[in-house]
């Protein structure tokens, strides 16, 4: 059976290459499409077009209300495919549909439009305050920062692609985007419809390739005035170094190992299903996922029976059924990676309260799948604590007093997510304040939203996405000053030269 072939989009030209990827469902491995590989040609092509769009003013001279406009008829277009594309997405890395329906696309489209009504008002310049002792015009200027290199992972790839392509292109940067090549579809369809909606040649650049070289190359180039990534601490990292040698701007959306810390007096019937959700939901692969549950040591049983009761009744299995709970892992690789996390957890004293395995029998001849699985016994010390597994696998942790959980939820190299639940308004919200995350969420997690900042404290990040100030983390600041003395005597420079007799 044909599948779709879908293309890399440089300079406004949809460009094929001589070696392609082939995206398999992570749950059936049946050949979802075939991809264009890209390489370190296509980056440098893709950076010498979105510089010259850049350095042609195309697009950072069009009014800021055009570019805003032209962004808000992309979102209008997704919102027209959203099931179609939730569905794309769902069997391409297995996110069940449920979640990339609300999270991946609609999300997606709420950013977008959320973006575009801020670019649509925000000052790409000012009159700034009158400046004295020398009496100088002030004006305060927001310009976009040329070619942005946005890199972005397989989990959630069309919301941390939105985060930074609205953002840049509203602020009138040039883009070169590279999707992960285990998840780039919904990447490709986005630039579809801009390409639809006009978006002028060289603005918006798609290469698809591994991220050793291709990524490497791209987050290195000198050309590129910005990165802005999402994925790994690693890579992050790795990103960060190479900036150096150009001071190239960055933001860093990296990973966490976010603490949920459930109170003595919190509602159990919201607290295990929102629990289950914080560590499992998009199959347990997030980065902003509630792993650690530190529960107080005299619940600690009555909560671990009610977290495996209820885990036995999802279903696992179909991501395109709308019933499913919990679909496949991305890769066979970090299927294997996963099982070997919690084998080690239990070398390391861990016990498994329920599932630890691969599921077998009807459904799971094929595809990468993990129990969700319940880590008991587990200590802060832990590896299995301390570093992301990237699967539904759940490690519940006791405290005794509110300090020791706050303290142990903070004792993490990551600062990501944290959340707490408890009946008490103002204890909770004691708790969040105490807690050192980007997000913190009392009795429900998840709740992304546009108007919110998204990013992490500590080695979970650098710099936020969405949010108020999106716009700022794709500007530079310039301040041009006017002057207004009316004399020579009260100019600036009259200080050192004095005016002449
Ligand atoms: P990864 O770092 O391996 O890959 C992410 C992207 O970087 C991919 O496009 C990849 O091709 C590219 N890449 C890989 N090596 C590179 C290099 N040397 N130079 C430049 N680019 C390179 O991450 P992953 O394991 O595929 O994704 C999961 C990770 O992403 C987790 O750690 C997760 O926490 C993190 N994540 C963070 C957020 C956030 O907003 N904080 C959101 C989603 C995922």
């Amino acid at each position: 059976m044909s599948v779709p072939h879908y293309l890399l989009h440089i300079d406004g030209s949809w460009v094929d290459t001589d070696d392609r990827y082939e995206i398999h469902s992570p749950a059936t491995d049946e050949l979802v499409a075939t991809v264009a590989k890209g390489g370190v040609a296509e980056v440098d092509a893709a950076v010498a077009a979105a510089k010259a769009a850049h350095d042609s003013g195309v697009w950072r001279n069009t009014p800021p209300a055009e570019r805003a406009a032209l962004i808000d008829v992309v979102a209008t277009r997704l919102a027209g495919r959203i099931d179609e594309l939730a569905a794309l997405q769902s069997r391409e890395n297995g996110v069940t549909i449920r979640v990339t329906g609300a999270l991946h696309v609609g999300l997606s489209i709420a950013q977008m439009q959320y973006l575009a009504a801020q670019a649509a008002k925000y000052e790409f310049e000012k009159a700034g305050p009158a400046i004295g002792p020398v009496p100088a015009e002030g004006i305060l200027r927001r310009e976009p920062l040329g070619v942005v290199a946005a890199i972005v992972p397989w989990n959630i790839p069309l919301l941390v692609t939105v985060w930074k392509v609205a953002p840049a292109l509203a602020a009138g940067n040039t883009v070169v985007l590279k999707p992960d090549e285990h998840a780039p579809l919904l990447a490709l369809e986005l630039m579809k419809e801009f390409e639809a909606a006009g978006l002028p040649a060289g603005v918006l650049n798609v290469v698809v390739g591994d991220g050793d070289d291709v990524g490497a190359h791209l987050s290195a180039h000198p050309d590129v005035r910005k990165v802005a990534f999402t994925g790994s601490t690693s890579v992050g990292k790795s990103i960060l170094g190479a900036s150096a040698d150009t001071m190239k701007r960055v933001t860093l959306e990296l990973g966490g190992k976010g603490p949920n810390i459930i109170l003595d007096d919190a509602d159990l019937d919201v607290a295990i299903d929102g629990s289950i959700f914080a560590c499992m939901a998009n199959n347990g692969q997030a980065c902003e996922a509630g792993t650690r549950l530190l529960v107080p040591a005299l619940r600690r049983d009555e909560i671990v029976d009610r977290l495996v009761a209820r885990i036995q009744t999802m279903k696992i299995g179909d991501p395109t059924d709308p019933a499913t709970d919990i679909g496949p892992i991305i890769t066979g690789e970090q299927r294997d990676r996963v099982l070997e996390r919690i084998q080690q957890a239990q070398t390391d004293g861990a016990k498994i309260a329920v599932g630890g395995g691969a599921p077998s029998g009807d459904g799971f001849e094929r595809g990468n799948w993990v129990e969700p699985t319940v880590l008991v016994d587990v200590t802060n010390d832990m590896d299995i604590a301390r570093q992301e597994v990237f699967g539904p696998v759940l490690t519940v942790l006791t405290y005794e007093t509110v300090d020791e959980a706050i303290a142990i939820a903070n004792d993490t190299d990551y600062g990501l997510s944290a959340g707490v639940w408890g009946a008490d308004e103002a204890q909770t919200l004691d708790v969040a304040r105490r807690l050192e995350a980007g997000m913190v969420y009392i009795n429900d997690w998840h709740v992304i939203h546009p108007m919110y900042p998204f990013g992490g404290y500590k080695q979970s990040g650098l710099g936020r996405e969405g949010g108020p100030d999106a716009l700022d983390e794709y500007t530079e600041q310039k301040y041009i000053s006017i002057d207004r003395s009316g004399g020579v005597e009260n100019k600036a420079y009259a200080l050192v030269l004095g005016t002449p007799s």
